[in-house]
């Protein structure tokens, strides 16, 4: 039997809205329906990868292109002068609560550390 599609697997292929504020062929970047900065977007890879922990080295561009949709969300959101934090969770003590690799992009107010 196939594995349940994850919630970003169906956003990823337009079955689930979601509030997209960038896309290509690759990747797609859409607001967190929680956001735990004033601005909170998640992106994710078309492709249904769990997370890092499953990446194989052919995924290596991939990974990068996600860090660089960050990057450029960032900048076109307004970020880039205050800076921001960009963090994927891994597994159960990681706080991962959708199987689908997603890097958080956190930013809009000063961001403590260490996280929780
Ligand atoms: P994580 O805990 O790292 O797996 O993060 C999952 C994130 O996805 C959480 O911040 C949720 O608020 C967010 N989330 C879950 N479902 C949706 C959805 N349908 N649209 C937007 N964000 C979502």
């Amino acid at each position: 039997m196939a594995a349940e599609k994850t919630i970003f697997a169906r956003i990823a292929d337009g079955e689930l809205p979601a509030d997209l504020v960038y896309e290509d062929d690759r990747a797609l970047a859409f607001r967190d329906r929680d956001p735990k900065a004033p601005i909170h977007v998640l992106v994710i890879p078309r492709q249904p990868l769990v997370s890092v922990a499953e990446a194989l080295p052919e995924d290596a561009a991939l990974l990068g292109h996600l860090l660089l949709v960050a990057a450029r969300v960032a900048r076109e959101l307004g970020l880039e002068e205050d800076g921001y934090r960009v963090v994927t969770n891994v597994g159960r003590d990681g706080g991962q609560s959708v199987f689908h690799l997603h890097l958080h992009l956190l930013g809009g107010r000063p961001l403590t550390w260490p996280p929780g």
